[in-house]
């Protein structure tokens, strides 16, 4: 089955507000397994929305559309569409009557326009408002399902998800389900290759890579007509992906890299301290972003200039004058030296040149060493960044995450 869906909404056209209600009927019809192949946005213009609904039914089997619902005379959708299909605009009493006591309620009198809500296409069902005054419409007949649904998110959110969703779910013989692998520390040109045959030979489930700052996320979805059988296939081809790029999936779905890390460490019972130079606290904040990062996380120090280096880590002055503050041996001792003076199990240690200035032939712009200093051994890892300020010093954010997990995984 294909769906269209049609926001109606001059505000919309003049960019005034966002179109997150097609967002939304996307995302579900997606679920249901329903095919959109068009998003239309028309202005409050009876004509243009007739046009829409009209060029609508000769491409899709459902349509659904949002706002244009409310009492005011540039909202015409339901006009549209009686007008569209050569249907009358009828009073309903229960919904007159509701509107009635909803302004006795709300003690306001009703202007007369408000009447004009009540109206309803004849032989519709109409789907009950409980977050405003606008009824919703859905016309069946003749093979095709027609939506009107209000405006307002949190009145056309619930309206679906009560009246709207179970009845197209019935239509539908097909679901999609989809599971997303969450994949650090390889590319996707890389990840293109190793899965070039699983690419090429894809039809259910499909899978496809998004390239996502530092990340790359592969989506595998599979239509069916029952959820298990779309799990079952799903889990076939996560197996294959899996053998395949081995560690470098660090979660699912919505699980985050700094969300997994806290679980290594909260599970493990072990702490964390952070000394970060070119990132400014970045690390940090990503770790402290999770709910419940007290139960491993016990300090930070932005170790910026030289001195303090020396002053909060206990750098030696001559490793500073020999190597340099961007060097394999400065991130050593930081590493060790946050861990000493924090007393954790595990101590990170980041020292880059972020950019744009600052770099030399020796030394380029994106260069950043990472330490960490764990259960009685140190290492240091040497990165290249590639990109501006801020990109390098995210990246390093995420390798240093990724380090300590990979890390992690393999002490536990
Ligand atoms: P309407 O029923 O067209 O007068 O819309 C009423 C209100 O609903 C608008 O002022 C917006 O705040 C909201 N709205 C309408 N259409 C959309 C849309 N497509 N996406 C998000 N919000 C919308
Ligand atoms: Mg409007």
């Amino acid at each position: 089955m294909k769906c269209e869906i049609i926001a109606v909404g001059t505000e919309l056209l003049l960019g005034c507000i966002l179109n997150t209600n097609a967002q939304y009927l996307s995302e579900k019809m997606a679920e249901l397994g329903i095919d959109v192949h068009f998003q239309t946005v028309v202005g409050d213009n009876l004509e243009r929305v007739k046009g829409a609904l009209k060029a609508g039914l000769q491409r899709a089997d459902i349509i659904i559309t949002s706002g244009g619902l409310g009492p005011t005379d540039d909202d015409l959708t339901k006009e549209a569409v009686s007008e569209a299909l050569g249907l009358k605009l009828l009073p309903h009493e229960p919904s007159l009557t509701k509107l009635k006591e909803f302004f006795k309620k709300i003690n306001r009198p009703m202007d007369e326009c408000n009447l004009k809500q009540g109206y309803l296409p004849e032989d519709c069902i109409i789907l009950n408002n409980n977050n405003g005054t606008a009824p919703g419409v859905m016309l069946d007949k003749d093979n095709k399902i027609i939506v009107l649904l209000p405006g307002p998110p949190k009145e056309l959110i619930p309206m679906f998800e009560d009246s709207v969703y179970e009845y197209l779910r019935k239509k539908s013989n097909s679901l999609l389900k989809s599971r997303t692998l969450r994949i650090v520390g390889i590319g996707e040109s890389n990840i293109q290759g190793i899965l070039k045959d699983v690419f090429d030979s894809q039809t259910n489930p499909t899978i496809a890579p998004y390239a996502k700052s530092g990340e790359v996320h592969l989506r595998i979805t599979a239509k069916s007509s029952s959820l298990e059988e779309a799990d079952r296939l799903i889990e076939g081809l996560e197996k294959t992906v899996r053998e395949r790029l081995e560690g470098n999936i660090y979660g699912t779905d919505y699980e985050t890299l700094e969300g997994v890390v806290n679980k290594l460490l909260t599970e493990g019972g072990l702490t964390i301290s952070c000394a970060e130079s070119c990132t400014g606290g970045l690390l940090s904040q990503r770790l402290t972003s999770v709910p419940g990062a007290s139960k491993c996380f016990m300090n930070s120090i932005i170790t910026y200039s030289n001195e303090s280096k020396e002053e909060f880590l206990g750098v030696k002055h001559s490793t500073l004058e020999k190597h340099g503050a961007v060097s394999e041996e400065t991130a050593l001792e930081m590493a060790e030296g946050i861990r000493r003076v924090s007393g954790t199990d595990v101590g990170i240690s980041i020292t880059g040149i972020a950019g744009p200035d600052g770099g030399t032939e020796e030394k380029p712009v994106g260069l950043v060493y990472i330490g960490i200093s764990c259960m009685g051994a140190t290492e240091v890892h040497k990165c290249l960044f590639t990109g501006g300020r801020d990109k390098i010093r995210y990246n390093t954010s995420t390798k240093a995450l990724d380090i300590i997990r990979r890390i992690l995984l393999k002490k536990m």
